[in-house]
Order: C-alpha cells, then sequence, then structure tokens
C-alpha cells in the first residue's frame, strides 16, 4: 500500500473560508449533511466525503439566505410564528443549492443561464412546492464536485 493521495479541490479550499468567515461574524454552524462515497477495486480504495454547513446569522438587512460551494447562510432573524415556516422555505431553497453546486461545482454558474435553478415561485408556507420548481441533478449524473477524496493504491 502506498501513501494515500489527497484531492482538496480549490472550490473546497474557497468554501472552507466562506464558512470561516461566517463563523468570524458570528453564526452558528451546524453540519447539515454529510456524503460519504467509498468504492474500492482490486488496486484502489477511494473515499469521497462531502459535508455541507448550515450557518444561521443574522443577515436581515443583506438576504434572507445565500449559499456557496457546501456551504449555505441562513437569517435567523425571522420571529416566531407564522414567519418561522418560512425558515424552513429558506433552507430548503439553500440546501437545493447546494445540491446542484454538488453536481455542477463551478458550472453551477454557467449553468444558471441554461438550467432553472431558482425556483419558478417562492411558496412561503410550502418548501416542498417551492423547491420542486428548482432543478434537481438527476441520480445518473456522478457529481462534479467531491470536497475531498482519498485514494489509497495498492
Ligand atoms: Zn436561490
Amino acid at each position: 500500500m502506498q501513501n494515500p493521495s489527497i484531492h482538496f479541490p480549490l472550490l473546497s479550499g474557497l468554501s472552507l473560508v466562506v464558512l470561516g468567515l461566517a463563523i468570524i461574524f458570528g453564526a452558528s454552524v451546524g453540519l447539515y449533511d454529510v456524503s460519504v462515497d467509498v468504492r474500492a477495486d482490486a488496486d484502489t480504495l477511494l473515499v469521497g466525503l462531502h459535508p455541507t454547513f448550515l450557518c444561521w446569522m443574522d443577515t436581515r438587512d443583506l438576504f434572507r439566505g445565500m449559499c456557496y460551494g457546501n456551504v449555505m447562510i441562513c437569517d435567523e432573524s425571522l420571529p416566531a410564528g407564522p414567519q418561522e415556516r418560512h425558515k424552513e422555505v429558506i433552507v430548503a431553497h439553500e440546501a437545493q443549492h447546494l445540491k446542484q453546486w454538488r453536481a455542477l461545482g463551478p458550472l453551477v454558474w454557467l449553468a444558471q443561464y441554461f438550467l432553472p435553478l431558482e425556483p419558478e415561485y417562492v411558496y412561503w408556507d410550502d418548501p416542498e412546492a417551492t423547491v420542486s420548481t428548482m432543478w434537481d441533478p438527476p441520480s445518473s449524473l456522478p457529481p462534479v464536485w467531491t470536497f475531498v477524496t482519498i485514494t489509497a493504491e495498492r
């Protein structure tokens, strides 16, 4: 077994910078999801890890939600009550964008001109309806981007 090689793309580093800035500006950060992909054959073991992060911070003067790479930042300032449901819509919306980032990597910027990455309409009381009109990467499409990939050769 040779030394394992680690592939950490530039996009992963830039995403970490965004995550670090969110932390510096006071976000509370949680691990939203993590995808683990293990493939092995007679000669190679490959492990891909792709975490996604949810950051809550008071962004009311700037945006309700945004994302970059595998990091989404959502506005925590919405008051409790009916608007609490809006937070679910914002998180579902941004989480769908993270799936699009995973599938397309930096091509997501180009894809916005060809694919319906944004919802046709935001239903503020229905996260599923909001997300249903956003482009959903087909499962047959292998992701362009994995946060970190470790490969070991025999
Ligand atoms: Zn959006």
